[in-house]
């Protein structure tokens, strides 16, 4: 049994919809399951809505609405089997108009809750699912959609919910299994879910091959196949750099931390489940099937490289708490980091000097007008004892991160690293190394981040 997930690029047009259709058709061996996402940009589009909504502004509003409307029912028009047009399009309206009511209940409170838009973000998934299904029963296969808020149960953190793994392996055995017996093949809403009560979650953005790995697991699945719009993991974002190259295999902790470190292509929560279960995950080019791919296993098999990818963070701030009486003082550094967690606030990266007169941090830059209040705040005894001189924060800073399990064994990696850097005169704000040991990843400013991409993998690849 194969999971297949296609994102939002693959599905982001009627043509597309139809090419996707086919891969699966030409791939339906045995049994296959499809998740999918919402079409390209069509969830960014839904909570810019809902804020619209929330911010009286109806003009963007009723742009938004109709943009996706339009958008949805041409591709309808695109992938429906014959004769079937006008019941897909009937399906898609009334998604539509389910959209209307749900903005417009915003518009009249004027309150837009975390509970809210994630009834409005799933929207995108609830329209792709349909489109898809209709696109593969256009070849002559059985397919049917699925919203996998009947799958999968969440608890109730709308926005980065998390499933409740035995209720939702009880729930899609027992609505996937008779179906993938008969031999259809179950087109399933990426993205979300929804708590016991039934509220509609979603589990956080990118969060499709999340959802890929959570029924691959309920499933025991043979495989998760990962279709995107690049070959497979590459040495870096080839946005960035464009001669990077396909890593054939990846072992599952180098793909946690990959993607951890910024590596788009896969969503972080999508390992644990595989690991689990111990079931290996292909990352495939929607769009060159037959190109080089990643196979994602506990062991990769190949002769490995010292570092496999080179990944970054943009859209950060570094923290820090500075001070001579913060020498040997035990428990300063529990007092921060339970400050910023205390305010929700998650901590990308650590790092601390040998002289311990100083602790940074780094985090999401959104968040640093909290954490600073926080971090004051907590320290104002020491603040007034200046045993703590200063906290203050570095904006528009990026982690660079060198990611692979040669880290972890190989001397002179942090030297090639900073001497790359050093060559191309890019500045190091701050230094880590993961007590995982599969990466180093250090700070510098954003405006230099993909500079410090490009440096460094010429550094490691030099052949491209
Ligand atoms: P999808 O919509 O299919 O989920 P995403 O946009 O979420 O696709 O992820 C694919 C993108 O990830 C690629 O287009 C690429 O720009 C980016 N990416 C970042 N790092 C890497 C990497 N190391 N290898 C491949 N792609 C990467
Ligand atoms: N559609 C969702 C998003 O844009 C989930 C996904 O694409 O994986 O975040
Ligand atoms: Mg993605």
């Amino acid at each position: 049994m194969i999971v297949m997930k296609f994102g939002g690029t693959s599905v982001g047009d009627g043509e597309r919809i139809r090419r996707v259709a086919e891969i699966v058709a030409e791939r339906a061996t045995g049994e296959v399951l499809v998740v999918v996402s919402a079409m390209e940009g069509v969830t960014d589009a839904l909570i810019r809505a809902a804020r619209a909504a929330a911010g009286q502004q109806g003009d963007l509003l009723h742009r938004l609405i109709s943009q996706l409307s339009l958008r949805h029912e041409q591709a309808a028009r695109e992938v429906a089997p014959q004769g079937e047009t006008d019941l897909l399009l009937g399906k898609i309206r009334a998604l539509i108009q389910e959209f209307r009511h749900l903005c417009s209940a915003i518009q009249i409170l004027g309150e837009l809750t975390p509970r809210g838009l994630d009834a409005v973000a799933s929207l995108g998934e609830r329209l792709s699912v349909r489109l898809l299904a209709a696109s593969i029963r256009s070849l002559g296969l059985p397919a049917c959609p699925i919203e996998a808020t009947e799958l999968i149960v969440t608890d109730s953190s709308h926005g980065t919910a998390s499933p409740l793994m035995d209720l939702t392996r009880e729930r899609t055995r027992k609505t996937l299994l008779p179906l993938l017996e008969k031999g259809a093949i179950p087109v399933v809403t990426g993205f979300i879910g929804a708590t016991k009560e039934g509220a509609i979650t979603t589990l956080g953005r990118g969060g499709s091959d999340f959802t890929a790995a959570i029924l691959g697991s309920c499933l025991d699945a043979d495989e998760v196949w990962i279709w995107t719009d690049v070959d497979g993991v590459m040495t870096a974002d080839p946005r960035v750099v464009p001669e990077a190259h396909t890593l054939p295999e990846l072992s599952y902790a180098e793909a946690a931390e990959l993607s951890y470190f910024g590596g788009k292509v896969i969503h972080p929560k999508t390992i644990l489940p595989a690991v689990e279960k111990n079931i290996p995950i292909r990352i495939k080019n929607t769009f060159n099937p037959d190109g080089p791919s990643t196979l994602i296993v506990a062991r990769p098999r190949a002769e490995a490289p010292l570092i496999k990818t080179i990944t970054s963070i943009k859209g950060l701030s570094l923290i820090t708490v500075e001070g001579r009486g913060m020498l040997g003082v035990p428990g300063i550094a529990a007092k921060l980091f339970s400050a910023v967690a205390h305010q929700g606030i998650s901590v990308l990266m650590i790092s601390q000097s040998s002289s311990e007169q100083n602790i940074c941090f780094v985090i999401r830059e959104e968040e640093t007008k909290r954490a600073l209040h926080a971090l004051k705040e907590a320290f104002s005894p020491e603040l007034s004892s200046r045993n703590v001189d200063r906290i203050w924060a570095e904006r528009g800073v990026a982690i660079v991160a060198a990611v692979g399990q040669g880290i972890k064994t190989v001397p002179g990696i942090a030297g090639k690293l900073f001497g790359a850097l050093g060559k191309a005169g890019i500045n190091v704000i701050s230094i880590a190394q993961g007590s995982s040991e599969y990466n180093i990843s250090l700070v510098v400013r954003q405006e230099e981040v993909d500079r410090a991409v490009r440096a460094v993998h010429q550094e490691f690849f030099p052949g491209g």
